[in-house]
């Protein structure tokens, strides 16, 4: 068996977890229990039964079963400071998961203007139908933030890096402001995983990841987990069994075996990552490179300070770029796909429009370029990186052309 991995690396950690004995029986990978009903040997047995998590005992099939009970724990485990995570059929239904089990009508939201946009239309649409007040926030202005807090503010959403702007914030500081305010802080860590920032052991109170992305990390799989210490994990678990949330044990299969390899692929990822960009920052085409792990970025400092790792996902910003030649760019890439999520082993490129990117406030962020500012964001994936950056050579001819 994996035996305990406690304190020892993230390899060793993401290779163990979640592997119970009582689980996995005889095999490596914890087996696909397909169930809706769970059978008692007898009426007594009925009754020692409980939901899912005590001792692994059956209940009935929308609390589970071995396969998501070892997910769940596995994500737990990977998560300094939690007492249990919650599984979600998808990265978004765990933002809202998690905002629905700690705010209430009449209460204020303070998110960050570079979240996930989801998670901004989920604070502008459901929420404030539903009587609770989300205010945008410019993460990276504390004094303003601070300004911000009433005394109906709950609950603060963050994200780091941001969404498309790929800005770090100051989670330690931005939290511990939020404590002291009496606010539980949320973090949308799906970029870094609890293996590049362990958000808890940083001041967040709930962790959410969509498993979709790196966890997932072959394109194949749509879910999402919240983590949190023993307060808020049992928050987030009544709010989730009341809304009936449940994932298939085949999903949850997928999800684990993708978590053991999500190390490596992590690391491969911000390496290679990190030598495209290199290599990008002396183009005549790029005006600016968002990409937190690379020296001299915005958020570098922050990053070096608090993260523990990071991930292929970055994005730079075109030199002059028309529209046609942003398009002739994207589609002359043929190693990169043209699709919208990241996080699995194919490399992928996405065209965006820089400004505003802080669509709640209307303010193009610094060093992004203002109004007419093309990006491009890129997933990488495990290609070689010479390879890739060939690609993005023959895509640089083509802008010139077009
Ligand atoms: C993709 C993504 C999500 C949503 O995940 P889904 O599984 O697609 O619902 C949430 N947050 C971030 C930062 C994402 O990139």
């Amino acid at each position: 068996m994996a035996g305990n991995t406690d304190g020892k690396g993230p390899g060793t950690r993401l290779v163990g977890a979640g592997r119970r004995e009582e689980w996995t029986g005889q095999v490596v990978n914890p087996p696909v229990w397909r169930a809706s009903t769970h059978l008692y040997a007898c009426e007594a047995d009925r009754k020692a039964g409980g939901p899912q998590g005590k001792d692994g005992k059956f209940y009935y099939g929308r609390q589970g079963a071995p396969t998501q009970w070892a997910l769940a724990e596995a994500l737990t485990q990977l998560e300094p400071g939690a007492a249990g995570t919650m599984l979600y059929p998808s990265g978004v239904a765990a933002i809202n998961g998690a905002l629905l089990s700690v705010l209430n009508p009449g209460d204020v939201l303070l998110i960050s203007d570079n979240s996930y946009e989801p998670s901004r239309v989920m604070a502008t649409g459901f929420l404030k139908r539903w009587g609770v007040e989300a205010r945008f926030f410019d993460p990276l202005d504390i004094t303003a933030y601070e300004a911000l807090f009433c005394k109906r503010t709950k609950a603060v959403w963050l994200e780091s890096p941001g969404s498309l702007t790929m800005e770090v914030c100051d989670i330690p500081e931005l939290t511990r402001i939020a404590r002291e305010k009496d606010a539980v802080s949320l973090i949308d860590n799906t970029w870094a995983s609890a293996i590049g920032f362990p958000a808890l052991e940083r001041g967040c109170d709930i962790s959410v990841m969509s498993l979709t992305k790196h966890v997932g990390g072959h394109s194949d799989l749509m879910m999402g987990s919240a983590g949190a210490g023993e307060r808020y994990y049992r928050a987030l678990r009544r709010t989730s069994v009341q809304m009936g949330n449940v994932v298939s044990p085949d999903d949850a299969a997928l999800a684990l075996r993708g978590l053991r390899t999500m190390g490596v692929r992590l690391e491969r990822g911000l390496q290679s990552a990190l030598t495209i960009a290199k290599w990008l920052r002396d183009r005549p085409e790029v005006a600016a490179i968002h990409c937190p792990a690379l020296e001299g970025d915005a958020g570098y400092d922050l990053w070096k300070r608090d993260f523990t790792g990071g991930c292929g996902l970055f994005s730079f910003t075109l030199a002059d770029a028309i529209p046609e030649g942003r398009a002739a760019f994207v589609d002359r890439l043929e190693l990169f796909g043209i699709g919208y999520s990241w996080g699995g082993y194919e490399s992928l490129a996405l065209a965006y429009d820089a400004a505003p990117i802080r669509n709640a406030m209307a303010v193009p962020c610094a060093d992004q370029g203002g109004g007419a500012a093309m990006s491009i964001r890129l997933s990488i994936g495990l290609e070689d990186p010479a390879d890739l950056i060939a690609d993005l050579e023959a895509g640089f001819a083509e802008l010139k052309n077009a």
